[in-house]
């Protein structure tokens, strides 16, 4: 095998806000996986890219983040605002 890394994944229930949610663990590496940012983990795969995580409770707090996807915003409906704020530079210096 030329895998670097074999993961044993698990699929584990951690409570988010209040709700039960599936989420991966490796038991090898001891890590917890967001199951949003890598599906696939859930079949066994090893996520090309993903979140790791080394307790619960952060991944939990990731996950919340993930309604709001602070970081994986997909700003096509918001990109002209965004667009907009940007080229509002100081214009009235004194
Ligand atoms: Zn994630």
């Amino acid at each position: 095998m030329s895998n670097r890394w074999n993961p044993t994944w698990k699929i584990v229930k951690i409570v988010v806000d209040d709700k039960e949610t599936e989420v991966c663990y490796d038991e090898s590496s001891k890590l917890y996986v967001c199951p949003e940012c890598s599906p696939e983990c859930k079949r066994g795969v090893l996520p090309t890219y993903s979140s790791y995580f080394f307790n619960a409770e952060d991944l939990a707090r990731h996950l919340k983040a993930h309604k709001y996807a602070l970081w994986t915003k997909k700003v096509i409906s918001n990109k002209s605002e965004i667009e907009i704020e940007t080229q509002e530079e100081d214009e009235d210096e004194e």
